[in-house]
Formats: structure tokens, sequence, C-alpha cells
């Protein structure tokens, strides 16, 4: 089913939903299903898994010069939104980075995806490469978001790159983008990316997704703002509990986000790693009750790997 599908059955109530990043090469999925079986009982309407693509790292070779690699240290987005979508029937929503991919390579993957019955995607640009100042698309690659919201209309209605085709059958998938309640690092101000925001809208997204945000009156602002600029669509809060005591600085500095005065208090005052992940929780539970209170259709939470944190806040929330 599709996300916008759970969300108009939902009649109000606000779902529970998470996003899961695939594990370091070399592990093996069981990390996964480590991460969601604690989840399980809290009925999660949809699982997203995030893309990562290929960083660039240096290798020191025996005659001392630094040789450049390229390696995706997180494959498996695909397989893995599969394995969980069979094993456990529950919807799926990988993401699609324009990031390192042509045009048809995302077609390929689209289809890849059309193939497996899955019909949710969320659809985002992706970050520069480690090193590089700015984002650098592919030759034949999409330099935004939008481009790749185009590109699957398109898919959904059945144009494909090759014009020539015989009977295309269309794609139906169900289209998450991206949204920024403190404003996208890159942006010079928040009007300016709304507008862009609101420009994916219009080239057909069906819902956004938020970056993290800690302080609920920034969410709730972007909402008021997105709305006086025309769009409708769901707009779906993503919270992060706080977990280790550098994320005070390594959160703003990734992501270009304020934590509240108050937070920063709580989590310094914390002696050991437990004491700051619990901190972390009871700001989350808070952040949760306001934003139901307010009427969110989803509460879509970022595990990074681990969910002993996002279970104690689902079992006080759902
Ligand atoms: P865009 O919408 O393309 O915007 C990028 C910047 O360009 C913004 O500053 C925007 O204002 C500006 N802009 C947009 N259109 C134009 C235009 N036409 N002209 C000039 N400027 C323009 N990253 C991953 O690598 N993998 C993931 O799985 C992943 N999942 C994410 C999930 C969520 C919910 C969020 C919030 C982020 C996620 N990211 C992920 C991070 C994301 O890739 C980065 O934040 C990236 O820098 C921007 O992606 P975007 O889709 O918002 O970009």
């Amino acid at each position: 089913m599709k996300v916008t599908e759970y969300i108009a059955k939902s009649k109000g109530k606000t779902l529970f939903t998470f996003e899961l990043l695939p594990p370091l090469k070399g592990e093996n999925i069981n990390s996964i299903y480590q991460t969601i079986e604690p989840l399980i009982e809290f009925n999660p309407s949809f699982v997203d898994v995030t893309y990562h693509r290929e960083e660039v790292i240096f290798k020191e070779r025996e005659d001392g010069l630094l040789e450049r690699r390229t390696v995706r240290k997180r494959p498996g987005t695909v397989g893995i939104a599969a394995a969980i979508k069979f094993k456990y029937g529950i919807d799926v929503v990988p993401h699609l980075i324009c990031g390192g991919f042509s045009q048809e390579e995302t077609e390929n993957a689209l289809i890849d995806l059309q193939f497996l019955g899955i019909d949710n995607i969320l659809l985002i640009r992706g970050d520069n490469l480690r090193g590089e100042k700015q984002f650098k698309p592919e030759p034949d690659g999409h330099r935004y978001a939008i481009d790749l919201v185009k590109q699957v209309i398109k898919l959904n209605k059945g144009i494909f790159l090759e014009e020539d085709m015989l009977n295309p059958v269309p794609t139906n998938f169900c289209i998450g983008v991206s949204g920024y309640p403190e404003k996208h690092i890159e942006s010079p101000n928040l009007a300016t990316d709304l507008q862009y925001l609101k420009a994916k809208v219009d080239a057909g997204a069906d819902y956004i997704v938020t970056q993290m945000f800690f302080d609920n009156s920034k969410y709730f602002d972007f909402v008021k703002a997105c709305r006086e600029t025309g769009i409708t669509i769901p707009i779906i809060p993503g919270l992060k509990p706080i977990s280790l005591k550098s994320q005070l600085s390594t959160l703003p500095r990734t992501f270009s986000i304020d934590i509240p005065d108050e937070l920063v208090k709580e989590v310094e005052k914390c002696t050991d790693t437990q004491q700051v992940r619990q901190a972390g929780v009871e700001w989350a539970i808070q952040q949760s009750r306001e934003l139901i209170e307010f009427g969110v259709p989803v509460l879509h939470f970022y595990t990074m790997g681990k969910s002993d944190n996002i279970r104690k806040i689902a079992h006080e929330i759902f």
C-alpha cells in the first residue's frame, strides 16, 4: 500500500514509521532484522531504507604514495527493502538519490523496484562526494531532486527513456521528498528553499518527510509556511533521539540544525552514554506527544541503525 493511502486510511490517527540504514559492507542482514524486530509490536506502517553512494577513500601504498579509491560502504538498499517486505509483510520505502546515477541507471533501479512490488520511494539528491565542494551529478544524471521526481512521474505515465518501446507498462510510485524546517544547508534562506520544495511538490511529489529537528516550533512554523506557499500534501516530521554527547556538535554541523539550550544542558549533565540515550529518549517523547497533539499524520524516527531508544519512545507513544 502507498504511504499516502496509509495516511488517508488512518483517519487522523498518527502512524509510527522509522528509517533504517544498510549495514556496513561485510555485515549481514541479521543486523537489520535485529534493529527491526524490537519495533514490530508497534505496527510500523512502513519502513524507509536509506541509500548510500560511493565514497572516496585514500589508501597508503607500499611506496608511501596515496591511492584514491572509490568504495560503497553501505550497499544493499534494494535488497534490504525487499527482504523486509517479504519477511515481515511491511511496506518499505527505499530511498533513491541523484548522486552517482545516470538517468538510465535510475530507470533500471526503478524497474527493479517495480518488479519487486515496491511502489513507495523517497527521492533525494544526495550529498556531495567527500572532498567535493559542490554536488556533481553524473554527466547524464540529475542535478536536483526535482529532476528525479520528474523522471519518476514520466515513468508513472509509461514514458521511459527509450521512446520507441512497445506497450510500456506505467509504474505506480508514490513519491516522497525531503523538506528542511531549518532550511537546507546550502540554501541562502528558508523562503528560497521553500520555493524549491514547492517546485518538487508541483512536479508530482506526494508527501514530504522533514529533516530532524529538536524544537517543535521549527516544524510548526515550517508547516505554516508550506501551507501559505500552497503546499497541501502531508508533511511527516522526522525525529532523532540524541544518543551521544558528541552529537551536540556533529548534528548541527552536518545538518545545519539548532539544538535547544534546555536539551543541550540535559545532555551535558550526563556522565555516561546510557544517560545521554535516556535524555534523548525523554526529549523525543515530549516532542512526539506535542506533535501528535498538533495532528501530525506520521511520526518518523531516524534509527541510525539502533532501535533500543526508538523502542522506548514507541512504548510510551503508540
Ligand atoms: P534538492 O531538493 O535537490 O535541494 C538541494 C539544494 O538545492 C537545496 O538547497 C535547494 O534549496 C536547492 N535547489 C533545489 N532546486 C534548485 C534549483 N532548481 N536551482 C537552484 N537550487 C535548487 N541522503 C542520502 O545520501 N541518502 C539518503 O537515503 C537520504 N535520505 C534522506 C531522507 C530525508 C528525509 C532527508 C531530509 C534527507 C536525506 N538525505 C539522504 C540527505 C539529502 O540527500 C541531502 O540533504 C541533500 O543535500 C539534499 O537533498 P534534497 O533531495 O533535499 O535536494
